[in-house]
């Protein structure tokens, strides 16, 4: 993706582990309209109330592994037994179109697209404290794992933790209101140094 810099859109890597609220502040960022959502595929089940399209494309696995040999997706990985892919296409063509498009990735996710958009600003969400039995109640509240996807969700935390620190800001989500402004604020900021940049160099 060497051309990237050519595009006047911008990625928003978001990661964090299980339980640290992530996808609450995701779908809050979304809220006023100003950023795009970056649909990933799966192979792993709706939850009740997810709409195939709309959280994720619901893929059968087969198809899923079609859509890897034919090169549809910028980057996939596997997560507690599921895949999980971003498709090409879509994310490219927001992109070229000067869209802020938001990818919610594992940190395997978040590598890879670090190192396919240099210029993607990257958000690790974290939770106050890695006490798994905060992130186990979150799971468990939640109501949407059974306790063995829990119990694999929360190992993966200190692992998932450990890769904070190649992200470009980390943001802890205490309480959700001030976690989603700040990662608001990071946001901006990071746009409006975009267009300093390119008034700079005239582009
Ligand atoms: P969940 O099943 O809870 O929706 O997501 C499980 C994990 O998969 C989360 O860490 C989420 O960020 C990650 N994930 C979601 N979509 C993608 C994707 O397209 N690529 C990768 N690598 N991870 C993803």
């Amino acid at each position: 993706m060497s051309n990237e810099g050519k595009k006047r859109g911008r990625l928003i890597i978001i990661s964090g582990p299980s339980g640290s609220g992530k996808s609450t502040i995701c779908r809050r960022l979304l809220e006023d309209g100003r950023f795009k959502w970056s649909v990933s595929a799966t192979t792993r089940r709706p939850r009740p109330g997810e709409v195939d399209g709309r959280e994720y494309h619901f893929l059968p696995r087969e198809e899923f592994q079609e859509g890897t040999k034919r090169g549809d997706f910028i980057e996939y990985a596997e997560v507690s037994g599921n895949l999980y892919g971003t498709p090409k296409a879509r994310l490219l063509k927001e992109l070229a179109k000067g869209n802020v498009l938001i990818a919610e990735v594992d940190v395997q996710g978040g590598m890879n697209l670090m190192r396919a958009f240099p210029q993607a600003i990257s958000i690790f969400v974290e939770p106050p404290g890695l006490d798994t039995s905060i992130l186990a109640e979150r799971l468990r509240k939640r109501g949407q794992d059974d306790e063995k996807t829990i119990r694999e969700r929360l190992a993966l935390a200190p692992q998932e933790m450990e890769a904070r620190s190649r992200y470009g800001f980390r943001v802890t989500n205490d309480t959700l209101k001030r976690a989603v402004a700040e990662i608001k604020d990071i946001i901006e900021q990071q746009l409006k140094r975009d267009k300093r940049t390119s008034e700079v160099l005239g582009g």
